[in-house]
């Protein structure tokens, strides 16, 4: 590695649980996912994690409040610029413009300014830590001002930008009003990761429309004068040893078979997403009640599961599409439900990963159809859990994940006879394609876990190639 650096990462979201209450107690590890990752890069290069704690005041977490081997600054943000930044500007403007629901976007300047100011006060803590040399891994879309921030300031750090939403083509990110800024700022990067081809390709396609900037011939840079950003498309991974480690746990396989039991079935489709209008559940419930009108010969003997969590930022959206799939839900249970068993089984909560374990290895089939979605790490996760052979997993065209898992079922998800016909070749699926299928993708998961996705950014970002 060239550099000797520390390592920064800023997200907004700490890599702990922080309790907002002031006797809050001890923060709890925050679940899974990229802090779990960059533990060992943490170690070995020291450094310090910069994120906001649901405080008015900066601050910092010692590593012996939080458990962590490293330092968290945290950025004092009062709650209301937080919430205009954080509900407004990143998740009802960036959300819905890089999922393609340009009609969901407010843009309210009033969410511009805040968002400008959060990436300000993010880009000052970095200034007041940051030595020559140090690596800053900045984590997602709300902070993408940031590197442009840094850059602009001098400081001499080399900084790399991971995007985890879709990224739109020209014609849909150019209704942003901010357009340019946005891109401006995204380029103060190093290097930009974001998780498939289309991703990369999109982005460059608008930084050449708005900005008049070249990429190279192999559409991997783009030429700035006296400096190239490297653009590359790392697609997420999960923290598979653990997934199938969990799946083969005595205690999650008794779950897990005590759930069928109770679900008294002999098919069990699942669906798992948090209550958000780019998840497709509306629609995927509508097609399993055509499903169930159609093929009347299975309404005994299926089960849909489909697990809805709360989303923790409040959007209007959210409350109208609550009421959307209860009504759905209401209808499906009145409908098809017989001897008081409902061939429909809808919970609305969160469940930790060890009891989510027990449904991914109870369903014979996942039911992954979002709309639109960067990655969609449940159907990894249901695929790590499956890696006896078993299960099928159905999964949306429009998620990141189908451009690596090329063998699961396909769907457009906005065609709702088309996941009814999915569903029925699934059921008809033989054991032997069923395992072929699971295995080849059971393969990919576990190669691509987010270990080897953080490291390869990691890697990039301090010179390897
Ligand atoms: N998840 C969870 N508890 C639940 C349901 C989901 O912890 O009851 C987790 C799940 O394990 C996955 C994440 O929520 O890691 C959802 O990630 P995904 O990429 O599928 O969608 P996102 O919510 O990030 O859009």
């Amino acid at each position: 590695m060239r550099s000797s650096g520390r390592l920064l990462v800023l997200s907004h979201a700490p890599p702990v649980e922080v309790s907002r209450r002031a006797s809050g107690g001890r923060p709890r590890r925050a679940a899974g996912g990229l802090a779990d990752a960059l533990n060992d890069a943490m170690r070995e290069h020291g450094g310090m994690w910069v994120a906001w704690t649901a405080r008015a005041a900066d601050g910092e977490l010692a590593p012996a409040d939080t458990g962590l081997a490293y330092p968290v600054r945290s950025v004092g943000l009062k709650e209301r610029d937080a919430t205009t930044f954080y509900a407004g500007f990143a998740n009802q403007v960036l959300w819905p413009l890089c999922h393609m629901f340009p009609n969901r976007c407010r843009f309210q300047p009033a969410f511009w300014t805040a968002y400008q100011q959060a990436n300000e006060r993010f880009a000052a803590a970095v200034r007041a830590e940051a030595a020559a040399g140090d690596l800053v891994w900045v984590n997602d879309f709300h902070l993408s001002l940031v590197p442009g921030l840094l850059r602009a300031a001098g400081v001499p750090v080399r900084v790399g930008l991971f995007w985890h939403l879709p990224f739109p083509p020209p014609s849909l990110f150019g209704v942003c009003p901010w357009r340019t800024e946005l891109l401006a700022g995204m380029l103060g990067a190093d290097l930009i990761g974001l998780q498939t081809d289309g991703d990369t390709q999109n982005f460059l396609d608008c930084v050449r429309h708005f900005l008049d900037l070249p990429s190279d011939e192999e559409r991997t840079r783009v030429r700035l004068p006296g400096r190239d950003v490297h653009v590359v498309a790392l697609p997420v991974g999960i923290e598979a040893a653990r997934l199938q480690e969990q799946a083969e746990d005595a205690a999650v396989r008794a779950h897990a078979s005590r759930l069928r039991t109770t679900l008294g079935a002999d098919v069990i489709l699942l669906g798992v997403d948090r209550l958000d209008y780019t998840k497709g559940i509306p629609d995927r419930l509508l097609a399993f009640e055509r499903f169930l009108e159609r093929h009347p010969e299975w309404r005994r003997r299926v089960s849909l599961v489909q697990i809805t969590v709360p989303s923790q930022f409040h959007v209007p959206e959210f409350r109208e599409m609550k009421r959307t799939i209860d009504e759905i839900v209401g209808r499906v249970t009145g409908r098809f439900s017989f001897d008081g068993r409902s061939p429909l089984a809808y919970v609305y909560t969160a469940f930790d990963l060890e009891q989510l374990a027990a449904y991914y290895v109870a369903a014979d089939v996942a039911l992954i159809t979002p709309l639109r979605d960067g990655m969609n790490l449940v159907a990894k996760e249901y695929v790590a859990c499956h890696s006896r052979g078993d299960g099928i997993l159905i999964l949306s065209e429009f998620a990141g994940a189908a451009r690596e898992l090329r063998e699961a079922l396909p769907v457009n998800p906005y065609d709702t006879e088309a996941i009814r016909r999915q569903i029925v070749v699934a059921l008809a699926m033989s054991p032997e394609e069923r395992r072929t299928r699971m295995q080849a993708l059971g393969a990919k998961v576990a190669a691509r876990d987010v270990r080897w996705w953080a490291s390869s950014f990691l890697g990039l970002l301090a010179g390897y190639e």
